[in-house]
């Protein structure tokens, strides 16, 4: 169980995560929406401490982070028990499938180059790409590097994985296979936040939708609750356009 606890972070003067008190617990699938530059990034980025808060608390299995005093450790350790999937996939152009996938093991977590290799493999093989590895992201489709992502973020072994829009930057072809491995890792009840506009994805799979505006979260529930009976006029308004 992962609790967050009045998390702000700004950026100059403007406040863009403005108090969030978030509780995900174990094994939970969450569905964040919400309008553009509302701060949902930044929330997984700073949960991932890809942007540092200015204040607020997080505590994951015995780490308890007071962000206003993290220490460098402190922060690494974050970092370790938080797996990120970016919309961009942001794989090393430079290297194979497999070699994306087992760097963090090699040099993060200091595991043999044959052993890391062999998991990379295994994880490849998870997400259908199991004669992929010797491949480079450019011989790779969009979504097939979206799935090299989300078999790296798995090789972490990490308490939440957090995926920012993973699915945005493909094209309409490749959206279902991608979806189809988040799926499946969903139905391991595997800790999950998506940031995502499939609202298909978010009733199938979420046990919890956030809908956040303005820095803050406006409303959360079960995607039925959610969808169907929106209490706050900023939630509906919103659902009136993407649904
Ligand atoms: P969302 O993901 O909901 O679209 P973001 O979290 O990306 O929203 O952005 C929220 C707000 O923070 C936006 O106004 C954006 O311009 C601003 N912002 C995000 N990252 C930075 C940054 N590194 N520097 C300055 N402003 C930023
Ligand atoms: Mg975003």
């Amino acid at each position: 169980m992962i609790t967050l606890s009045r998390l702000v972070k700004t950026f100059g003067n403007s406040t863009v995560l403005d108090g969030i008190d978030l509780t995900i617990e174990k094994g939970e699938i969450i569905v964040v929406i919400g309008p553009s530059g509302t701060g949902k990034s930044t929330l997984l980025r700073c949960i991932n401490m890809l942007e540092t808060p200015d204040s607020g608390e997080i505590s994951l299995n015995k780490l308890r982070i007071d962000f206003a005093k993290a220490s460098r450790a402190e922060q690494l350790a974050l970092r370790r028990n938080t797996a990120f999937v970016f919309q961009n996939y942001a794989l090393f152009a430079n290297r194979t499938a497999r070699d994306n996938v087992a760097e963090r093991l090699i040099v993060v977590d200091g595991w043999p180059r044959a052993r890391a290799h062999a998991r990379a493999m295994e994880l490849l093989e998870r997400v259908g790409l199991g004669d992929r590895g010797n491949a480079y992201p450019s011989a790779l489709s969009g979504g097939q590097q979206q799935r090299v992502g989300i078999a790296r973020a798995m090789a972490a072994d990490a308490e939440v994985i957090l995926f920012d829009e993973p699915t945005s930057a493909l094209d309409p072809e490749w959206v279902e296979e991608v979806l189809g491995v988040m799926k499946q890792l969903a139905s391991q009840r595997q800790t999950m936040m998506v940031v995502t506009h499939e609202m298909q994805f978010a009733r199938d799979v979420a046990d919890r939708v956030i809908f956040m505006e303005g820095g803050r979260i406006v409303e959360q529930g079960p995607p039925d609750q959610l969808f169907s009976d929106p209490k706050d006029p900023r939630t509906r308004s919103f659902l009136r356009k993407v649904l």
